[in-house]
């Protein structure tokens, strides 16, 4: 990522343990730290509700409501920040539960971030409908409820969203793996 230091511009600048730069001639370290992110399991009682990417990576598959945590934000509020910048739509924040966290994988303008993924849960309205979103075409080029027994976990953008998608289908009692 830096081909100089930062700091004194010399070539010798190495990345070491895929996360810091280290320049040995003037000392300058820089920790490429592994970022929070953040998703929904939007889950209508019957169906689940799914954007699909309008942006690279993965542009046009299917992904989960969410995104990077910003700086001095905390899961929770980073997640209804989101959903309501590119849905329109701000989930109630009692409805949200932890549910699971898995490790990803963000290619982004040849920078790789690696993310730290935080998958809520919550129960939704069932009377929400595609038309009930405001959406954030920039970022995302549409939704879909998706029944629980067509949800095709290859058509899921990244692979902590795909373990997401099976670990929470495996709770509604295991027959959608
Ligand atoms: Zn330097």
């Amino acid at each position: 990522m830096f081909r100089y230091c930062p700091s004194c511009a010399s070539k010798k600048i190495r990345f070491m343990d895929n996360r810091v730069f280290r320049c040995p001639d003037c000392g300058f370290v820089y920790y490429h730290n592994t970022a929070a992110a953040t998703a929904l399991i939007a889950d209508t009682g019957g169906c689940i509700l799914f954007t699909r990417r309008g942006k690279e990576p993965a542009a046009g598959k299917l992904d989960l409501p969410g995104g990077f945590v910003n700086p001095r934000e905390g899961a929770v509020e980073g997640l209804i920040r989101e959903c309501r910048e590119e849905l329109g739509w701000t989930p109630e924040r009692g409805s949200l539960v932890l549910f699971a966290s898995f490790p990803n994988v963000y290619p982004y303008k040849n920078i790789v971030y690696n993310t730290c993924d935080f998958y809520f849960t919550a129960r939704i309205d069932d009377g929400l409908t595609e038309e009930s979103f405001n959406l954030q075409q920039s970022e995302i080029s549409g939704v879909e409820f998706i029944k629980y027994d067509e949800v095709r976990l290859e058509k899921l953008a990244f692979e902590s969203t795909r373990l997401a998608a099976r670990a929470y289908l495996k709770t509604l009692g295991g027959i959608y793996e």
